[in-house]
């Protein structure tokens, strides 16, 4: 069944779906094998960096899938920020994950020895020469974007932070919003450590739903996207089942009250 994953209209005009599987930490045959079903699952967006050095798995997962009906993200490091890097691992990572063009190409972390305006520089002609649809970046907070948004001659359209009901940095999404720039937020599940959490088990049993989908649901309501990682089959599709209930005014209050 369709899951009708709604997306995210980013200033560009691309539209980015607003749920994702994400891949840090998925390895050989486990990352294959997830990659793979959660496309058959309908996930329509996969998330992978080149520091997760899973990028050939990422790649045998994606074979036999329309390479157009799906959102792909990946992100250069901290270390590979200057101009002639940032394109070399560009091109390798196309490589390695046997496409033609990236989604989305982020900053994976600011780098305080790599000039921003040389990293954007790159990017922008990554993004002219198509091999990269849009640029974005990640944990970047608030001194590290405003800087981002004076020396960028490209949009900035995404940044990727660690957002979840445990931790809540509102000051860089309100930046990002005044900016236009999307949030995704990773570590949606606290990286499981919110499972057994008290008030989102009350919260989950009120809704008769997972804690887990209590966290994403909370989270798209936030008009934030969401990546949560999964390795099981089970895990990946109870994931997926966000869009036929919603967390109620006083619920959202209070998961609010957590961070
Ligand atoms: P997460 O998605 O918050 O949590 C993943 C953990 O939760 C795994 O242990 C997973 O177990 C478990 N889990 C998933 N679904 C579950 C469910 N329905 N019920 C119970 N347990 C469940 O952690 P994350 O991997 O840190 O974050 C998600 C993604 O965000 C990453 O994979 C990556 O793509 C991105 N990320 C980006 C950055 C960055 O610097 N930009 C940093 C961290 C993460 P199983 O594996 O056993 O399914």
């Amino acid at each position: 069944m369709d899951p009708d994953i709604p997306k995210m209209a980013l200033q560009t005009g691309a539209q980015m779906p607003q749920f994702g599987l994400g891949t840090w930490k998925l390895t050989g045959d486990t990352c294959v094998e997830a990659v793979d079903a959660a496309l058959r699952m309908g996930y329509d967006h996969i998330d992978t960096a080149d520091v997760y050095g899973n990028h050939r798995e990422v790649a045998a997962g994606i074979a036999g899938h329309d390479r157009d009906g799906f959102w792909l993200t990946s992100k250069v490091n901290r270390g590979s920020l200057l101009y002639d890097d940032v394109l070399a691992t560009c091109e390798r990572n196309l490589q390695e994950l046997e496409v033609d063009y990236l989604d989305l190409y982020l900053i994976h972390w600011p780098d305080a020895d790599a000039p921003m305006e040389e990293t954007f520089r790159a990017l922008k002609r990554l993004r002219d020469e198509g091999m990269v649809r849009d640029i974005g970046v990640s944990n970047f907070m608030v001194e590290h974007l405003t800087e981002a948004l004076e020396v960028a001659e490209v949009p900035i359209v995404n940044n990727q932070i660690k957002f979840h009901p445990g931790h809540q940095p509102w000051d860089v999404v309100e930046l990002c919003r005044e900016n236009d720039i999307a949030v995704t937020a990773y570590s949606p599940l606290g990286h499981g450590e919110l499972l057994e959490n008290a008030t989102l088990k009350r919260i989950a049993a009120e809704l008769e739903r997972t804690v887990a989908q209590v966290c994403l649901r909370w989270l798209l309501q936030q008009q934030m996207i969401v990546i949560p990682k999964g390795s099981s089959e089970a895990h990946i599709r109870e994931n997926l089942q966000l869009f036929d209930f919603e967390i109620s005014p006083e619920q959202d209050a209070e998961i609010r009250g957590m961070g």
